[in-house]
């Protein structure tokens, strides 16, 4: 009996573990082979699935909505774009600090 993968298509192996057979990816997805626990099993290990997907969306969301950018003077190589974010330094009541990041050079400063 040969058996595909339904997360990535490569060929399932079989192995044995505490006398119960499985059927097991080497992306992670894996299938008890007694057939009347199989659904259980398996929208268990796809929901768990799910969540770690959902998981890596966000933090990836995170790094692409970085910093908004703006048009800000470089103070040190003159370039005419900075990124731009807001810090709280005190108590939520002080006024935040604005930080720029020059897009050309690096350089960080603050206003
Ligand atoms: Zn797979
Ligand atoms: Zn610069």
């Amino acid at each position: 009996m040969v058996e595909f993968c339904p997360e990535c298509s490569n060929l399932l192996r079989k192995k044995k573990v505490n006398e119960k057979s499985f059927l097991a990816c080497k992306c992670g997805y894996e299938r008890e082979m007694e057939s009347d626990t199989n659904k259980i099993k398996e929208s268990i290990h796809k929901k768990k699935k799910y969540l770690k997907k959902n998981l890596v969306i966000l933090s990836e969301e995170d790094k692409i909505s970085a910093n908004p950018r703006t048009r800000k003077e470089c103070p040190k190589c003159g370039n005419l774009e900075a990124e731009t974010w807001q810090v709280q330094i005190r108590s939520s009541d002080e006024p935040s600090t604005h930080f720029f990041k020059c897009t050309n050079c690096r350089y960080t400063w603050r206003e």
